[in-house]
């Protein structure tokens, strides 16, 4: 049976825009937190497996919205190229070589390993052969909603693309409250890969098996031009003219968004992921952050795949998100540090259909990380704007969740790592990069 765990005298942040509280313990029986408060109150360390939290700082898991976890294998492989060339000439002839289900179950275990060590604690992540991705998050203990991909063209797990909803259909039936971890969902690419009957037909499918929809909107200046048959002149009002927006709806990117286009997103009550540094990357453009939470959007923070990025940090993409938002609107005040964790925890979790994780109280999923402030890039650390503007993820010394202690000390204690490692630098042998 798991022994129930307690956090000893650890510096608590219970959500992104708590105040930090010293000297505070948390509780932690099964996979829910059990309780938290002052050391005064402490209970009998006895029967529990201790975790000494002096020099540490306890915080929310972070939420990955979205990641093409596989796709470690293509990290380096087509940098520096416009998010066009690179999709269309590197990135899905690339796939269509080396997609297999090893493929997808070695890379994505290495994803899950390089977010692990960085603090996240759920990942929404998409792609092709989703059954091994679900399985190599599983295997490591990661929280994780897994979309399978639609796409209208024939790619390596669906070679006939007509049977495309089919096979989604039986990926969700295989996982559907299978696993505490696994939330199965579809994962529609674009309206650009998806003609608008697909799209209708995938969002049914995730609306009637009560799983998560998610797709790509907006990304690129010139998407409205590739749209199969558009049915407005935005690609979010195709989406919208689709019936496709609503609360079981995530969007992903919505970088280049039209009059209007905000309040439809906001209105909607769709969730939103951002991925600034795969779009700062790929030129693709600064998505209107601010502007959408000021209308009530819910947001989180995404790191997209790794070919675009090339890292699965979220402490990276939150310092880029905040700077860059400053940046775009030339004004300090744009975006603050505490705004970018909540899209990182609570906002995050949200916005890709969980509530139950993203702060810590009693009752709630015990997804948490340990941060090791004893270095001198943490000193001193007067309040949690210093995790966005000053910590990175090697800062990260011990993870939980689902009440699983799955790192500890910086030691991966699921799988093991070095055979992960072994695995991808085999894999890559056969990948003939575009350099
Ligand atoms: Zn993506």
């Amino acid at each position: 049976m798991q022994k129930r765990i307690l956090i000893r005298d650890c510096t608590l942040l219970t959500d992104a825009a708590a105040p930090l509280r010293s000297h505070h313990f948390v509780t932690i029986e099964g996979p829910l937190v059990s309780s938290l408060g002052p050391m005064a109150n402490c209970p009998d360390p006895e029967d529990f497996c201790v975790l000494e939290g002096q020099e540490k700082l306890v915080m929310p898991g972070l939420i990955n919205g979205h990641n093409h976890a596989a796709m470690t294998l293509f990290r380096g492989f087509a940098d520096d190229l416009s998010l066009h060339s690179w999709l269309h000439e590197h990135i899905f002839p690339a796939e269509a070589a080396h997609v297999k289900p090893e493929m997808v179950y070695w890379s994505a275990k290495l994803a899950a390993a390089e977010m692990i060590s960085s603090g996240t604690t759920c990942v929404a992540d998409g792609y092709f052969y989703s059954n091994h991705a679900a399985r190599a998050f599983s295997d490591a203990g990661l929280r994780a909603v897994v979309g399978h991909g639609i796409v209208d063209f024939s790619v390596p797990s669906v070679p006939d693309p007509t049977k495309n909803i089919e096979t989604v259909a039986q990926f969700i039936d295989q996982w559907l409250g299978q696993d505490q971890l696994i939330c199965p969902a579809v994962f529609a690419h674009s309206p650009y890969t998806c003609s608008p009957a697909t799209l209708v037909r995938a969002k049914q499918l995730a609306d009637d098996k009560g799983v998560r929809f998610f797709i790509h909107l907006a990304e690129s200046p010139n998407e409205q031009q590739q749209i199969i048959d558009p049915q407005s002149s935005s690609p979010t009002g195709h989406l919208a003219a689709l019936g496709l927006l609503d609360s079981n709806c995530t969007c992903i990117h919505t970088v280049w968004l039209h009059n209007g286009d905000i309040s439809t997103l906001a209105d909607h009550r769709v969730g939103i992921v951002t991925c600034p540094q795969s779009n700062a990357k790929l030129g693709s453009g600064i998505a209107p952050v601010a502007e959408l939470i000021d209308k009530g959007a819910i947001i989180g923070l995404g790191t997209d795949g790794c070919a675009s990025n090339n890292s699965l940090d979220l402490f990276r993409e939150m310092d880029m998100l905040a700077k860059l938002q400053k940046l775009y609107h030339k004004e300090a005040t744009a975006l603050s540090a505490r705004q970018v964790i909540d899209c990182a925890t609570a906002s995050g979790a949200r916005a890709i259909g969980l509530e139950s994780v993203g702060s810590i109280l009693p009752g709630r999923r015990a997804d948490l990380l340990l941060i090791d402030m004893h270095q001198p890039h943490l000193v001193p650390f007067y309040n949690q704007d210093t995790l966005v503007y000053g910590a990175s993820g090697s800062d990260v010394d011990s993870v939980i969740v689902e009440g699983r202690l799955i790192m500890h000390e910086k030691k991966i204690l699921t799988f093991d790592l070095d055979e992960v490692i072994d695995r991808v630098r085999n894999l890559a042998k056969r990948v003939v990069t575009a350099t």
